[in-house]
């Protein structure tokens, strides 16, 4: 279904798309597909709506967020299993997706009230000066399938906090989620235009979203090749945007780190999502002393991982989203081979008797090089490769030696090394000793092809507000 102008409808053509399950294959449901014309008219009541929705105050939009992050919990966990069904992860993550993406509607919520200006010193007492700032108006939001309820919230509800109106089109794999939270939106009872959801194919969509100068920001999380093609596209009309793209996660081991901690940290940053998240791990770099330690140890972890149909309460990894996915993996694997990788444990598909999903074991390669496809190209999936260092000059060189920037990990007990490391890892996201540097109070956004803007903390806000400056001359 979509949702334009504060009604559930069906596109004019009555075109429908199917969602499957990616463990099972099996057909979950059938919703509406829609183009241009359906986008154009949802652009256009979200300009109309934003007019109003303008005027309100920020107390009035913090009550009416803070309703939906309670609707998303009350709802978590029904919402929690449309998000594995649809998307495969998982239950135990999705519970966790629900907690993240309400979180951010709250902060958001709070954020609302704190919209301030500023005066400036004038050069002359007859003046006064002012900086105030206002909502940009009307949002295009395009958000992926990996995590299809946070980057959602995470998206629209700094647009709504901010005052601007918002059209939002969902990866076509995951519309279920995005249709759950577009309830709790229905429900908690925002105006008519302020927020709508239109979807179907990508092309159609998003030439509309960007040709369309109505729409003054794109708001986008995605493919670097998607992002680039965004900001070409939505040029004629010079819009702002945010763009959170792709990554290429170095994970970093000096030789003085707790082994054990960063192999658990390794898992998660890797295994996470099955290695489907732009934040994820996909080179480890471990100093040569203590590299066949770490590599036996991150490989018997890796291998005890429980994979299987994410709607279990054991499983650990879920099916990767599509073959086409699970081909990419595959490739990754067989060109390390090719490259005299070793493998440390998984290397192959792993058939269910039950599930047509793709899945895939988890993966070690060892003894990786810089010429293999795994080096620069980031894999999604759950296959990750260890290379050796022998000095921090080296390592941080060859961390950086990538036209990504979005996180970086490093273990080690030297807090002097770890603030070096900080210095100079060229990503928006470092994590010393964390392999989780993501929170709502955290500005999330990468450098370098990875991306445009922040998303979450007090910087998340000002991605959606305009800065204008007064002059006035007193008599
Ligand atoms: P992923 O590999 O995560 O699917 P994509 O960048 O292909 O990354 O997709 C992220 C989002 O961008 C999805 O909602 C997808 O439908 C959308 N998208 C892909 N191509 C385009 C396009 N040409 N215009 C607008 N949106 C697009």
């Amino acid at each position: 279904m979509l949702y334009i102008n504060g009604e559930w409808r069906d596109s004019f053509s009555g075109d429908t798309i199917e969602i499957l399950n990616p463990a099972t294959g099996v057909k979950l449901s059938e919703v509406a597909s829609c183009g241009r014309e359906e986008t154009r008219e949802a652009i256009e009541k979200a300009h109309e709506a934003f007019q109003t929705w303008k005027q309100t105050t920020g107390l009035e939009r913090a009550q009416l967020l803070k309703k939906v992050a309670d609707l998303l919990r009350e709802n978590g966990e029904e919402i929690a299993k449309t998000i594995t069904k649809e998307m495969g992860k998982p239950i135990t993550e999705a519970r966790r997706e629900i907690i993240s993406g309400s979180n951010y509607v709250e902060w958001f919520a709070e954020e609302a009230k704190r919209i301030y200006g500023e005066t400036i010193p004038a050069p002359s007492f007859d003046k006064h000066l002012m900086l105030i700032q206002q909502p940009i108006g009307v949002v295009g939001a395009i958000t992926p399938w990996n995590y299809p309820l946070s980057m959602v919230t995470r998206k629209i509800a700094p647009a709504l906090a901010a005052g601007c109106t918002v059209v939002l089109k969902p990866a076509p794999s995951t519309p279920l989620t995005a249709i759950k939270v577009f309830e709790c939106f229905h429900q908690a009872g925002f105006p008519k235009g302020v927020v709508n959801l239109v979807i179907g194919p990508a092309e159609e969509i998003g030439a509309e979203l960007t040709s369309n100068p109505l729409v003054r920001k794109i708001t986008f999380t995605g493919s670097t090749a998607v992002g680039k093609k965004l900001i070409r596209d939505s040029a004629d009309t010079v819009k702002k945007f945010s763009m959170e793209l792709g990554g290429h996660a170095p994970f970093i081991v000096i030789a003085d780190a707790n082994v054990d901690a960063a192999v658990d940290g390794a898992i998660s940053t890797k295994f996470v999502n099955n290695g489907q998240t732009c934040i994820c791990t996909n080179r480890i770099y471990v100093a040569e002393e203590i590299a066949e330690e770490f590599g036996k140890k991150l490989a018997v972890k890796t291998s005890q991982l429980t994979v299987g149909n994410g709607l279990n309460e054991s499983t650990q990894v879920g099916p990767l989203i599509n073959e086409q996915a699970l081909n990419k993996v595959e490739s990754h694997v067989k060109d390390a081979i090719d490259h005299n990788g070793e493998i440390l444990c998984g290397g192959e598909r792993l058939e269910f008797p039950n599930l047509k999903g793709c899945f895939y074991k988890p993966t070690v390669i060892n003894h990786a090089k810089e010429t293999m496809k795994i080096a620069k190209e980031e894999t999604f999936g759950p296959v990750v490769p260890i290379f050796t260092f022998k000095t921090e000059e080296e390592v941080i060189n060859k961390a950086n030696d990538t036209h990504y920037g979005l996180a970086a990990y490093c273990y080690t007990t030297d807090l002097g090394r770890g603030l070096r490391m900080m210095r100079e890892l060229d990503y928006g996201i470092v994590g010393i000793n964390d392999p989780a540097p993501i929170v709502t109070q955290s500005p999330f956004g990468g450098l370098k092809e990875s991306g445009i803007g922040k998303e979450g903390g007090k910087q998340g806000i000002q991605e959606y507000l305009e800065k204008k400056f007064v002059s006035i001359l007193i008599e």
